[in-house]
């Protein structure tokens, strides 16, 4: 399998790249079965990725209901994360990394104020919020995200720490789209943790067919 999934890639041609420079985020549409491949541009990097469904975007990847699917943390290469409404919304297709957080918020005005920052603060929820709004979407809520890269480590005795990112320059995680959907993306602001290894920085995103 492995020897098969590597030449996915390479056999997919980008129609789409777009940068999401450091500390913002972008939505866009996508079909059913367009490839989405997200890039850790310079390394360390977290990526906060949604995906609603296009006709109702009530309907969106879900944190719990995936984890219920498949009965375990996270979508193996060839299985897919689950929306609200039980349906496969994105599978998982090359994941050379594989080390991602699906048990976290994504970051907030008030995740930033419990840190003890003053003022505001890029995040990903304000990202989501904007870029939704500039691909000329209405408001939606902010799902837990599937946190790509994000490294919050998880104890054998059930706590969790916050370790900087695996994922090195060049690195990236291929996805399909299984509807048509809208996806957000949010190179994550955080600079006072270790999620995004002390120095947010850009990520690349690319649909392909
Ligand atoms: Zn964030």
């Amino acid at each position: 399998m492995m020897a098969t999934s590597a030449t996915i890639r390479d056999r997919l041609r980008p129609t789409v790249e777009q940068l999401i420079p450091a500390r913002t985020g972008v939505a866009f549409r996508v079909d059913a079965g367009d490839y989405i491949e997200v890039v850790d541009v310079e390394g360390q990097q977290a990526a906060d990725f949604w995906a609603f469904h296009e006709n109702d975007l009530g309907e969106y990847l879900s944190a719990p209901h995936t984890r219920i699917g498949l009965m375990h943390l996270f979508p193996a290469p060839g299985e897919a994360f689950l929306s609200n409404h039980r349906r496969p919304i994105i599978r998982v297709v090359e994941d050379p990394v594989g080390v991602h957080d699906f048990l976290s918020a994504a970051c907030d005005p008030w995740r930033y104020e419990e840190l003890g920052h003053k003022g505001w603060h890029a995040s990903c929820q304000e990202n989501l919020e904007l870029a939704m709004k500039r691909a000329g979407y209405g408001a939606v809520g902010t799902p837990q995200p599937f946190n790509i890269w994000t490294n919050f480590h998880l104890n054998p005795d059930g706590s969790f720490e916050i370790r900087a990112p695996e994922s090195k320059a060049g690195d990236y995680v291929l996805l399909r789209a299984e509807m048509p959907a809208v996806i957000a993306i949010s190179a994550c602001p955080q600079d006072i943790t270790l999620t995004c290894g002390g120095n947010p920085t850009d990520v690349l995103v690319r649909v392909l067919r």
